[in-house]
């Protein structure tokens, strides 16, 4: 239901949340954003505090200096679990680096194995091993030293398929197949859907396995989030995730950072009416006060609560100068 009331939005509804867009480095990032040669002004307060890995990311995106750098700061380490299964399909959830998610697919008919955006290959490893596996595909979302960083080796010890985006191949280390809207490709007996996402980079795609219920949204779509604008445009990230819109709400939405706690309190402050996002803030900070993960969440949990999705929700275009609302925070 909700998924077909969006794709028709007017292009009216849309537009504060491109003006917000627009101006808001909001996204998980620390630094002015740069579009163009135009600065755009910074974040809320308190997301212009990020830990310093972000800074150095925000420098250093592209650079191995920091992949070093951000193992030694590493808080984010833990084994392997279990995401979420059912007839077609397990997942594990991967800790990587600081706060990246890599994710371990078990399809159950065939018994082939993927891991989606290795941000580095030996928890990945790791987590073939528990299972007694080896790999059979490597999928990305876009070229970010994060979500590739393991590809190669994981290719060489394994031959692994490597599948990207189209749009970016020649940024995919080792890249065999490359995929574009429309497109889709097969683990074993699932078909996956590919979507171009481009906002964050470029080149960026969202994975969908209809069947299994899960979407793979890299750093497109997060928790109460969505990826900063490093290489795209507001109105190209509005479109990106206006196509995904019509996924239906049972989908576990499997990001790509451990970004949620932080884009809770930003989306309570922008939504303070919505009691679904209030609920949903306590059981994150709950989670995180124990150190547990906050993803996967369900498609219908964010199109309920994450505002970057909901530009068209009356009471909050009611309440809200959407600018104004950053701009006073
Ligand atoms: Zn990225």
């Amino acid at each position: 239901m909700f998924g077909r009331a969006c794709r028709n939005l007017p292009l009216q509804a849309a537009r504060p949340l491109q003006q917000f867009l627009n101006r808001s480095s909001l996204v998980n990032c620390c630094r002015p954003l740069h579009t163009r040669g135009r600065q755009v002004s910074g974040g809320p307060a308190f997301l212009c505090r990020p830990p310093f890995e972000r800074q150095a990311f925000a420098r250093n995106h592209h650079s191995r200096r920091h992949v070093q750098y951000s193992r030694s700061l590493a808080t984010h380490a833990a084994s392997a679990s279990v995401a979420f299964a059912n007839d077609h399909l397990e997942v594990l959830r991967v800790p990587c680096l600081t706060d990246n998610y890599s994710w371990v697919l078990l399809e159950r008919a065939s018994g082939k194995t993927a891991v989606v955006d290795p941000a580095e290959a030996q928890p990945v490893i790791a987590a073939l091993d528990t299972r007694g596996v080896k790999l059979d595909a490597i999928l990305n979302t876009h070229h970010h030293w994060d979500h590739v960083g393991g590809n190669e080796e994981l290719k060489a010890k394994y031959g692994a398929e490597i599948v990207g985006p189209k749009a970016d191949e020649a940024r995919i280390p080792g890249i065999d197949v490359a995929l574009a809207e429309g497109q889709t490709w097969k683990l074993g007996a699932l078909e996956m859907h590919v979507f171009d996402t481009p906002g964050h980079t470029r080149g960026h795609i969202t994975l969908w396995f209809p069947e299994a219920e899960v979407m793979f949204p890299g750093d497109t779509l997060f928790a109460l989030g969505c990826g900063r604008l490093f290489e795209g445009t507001a109105p190209q990230m509005w479109q990106s995730l206006q196509k995904l819109l019509h996924i239906p709400p049972a989908t576990r939405v499997c990001c790509g950072h451990e970004y949620t706690q932080s884009n809770a309190k930003f989306a309570a402050h922008f939504d303070p009416d919505n009691k679904a996002l209030q609920a949903r803030k306590a059981s994150i900070d709950s989670l995180r006060k124990q150190g547990l993960p906050t993803v996967p969440s369900t498609f219908g949990e964010e199109v309920q609560t994450n505002p970057f999705l909901r530009p068209h929700d009356a009471v909050l275009r009611k309440r809200h100068a959407i600018r104004a609302a950053k701009d006073s925070f």
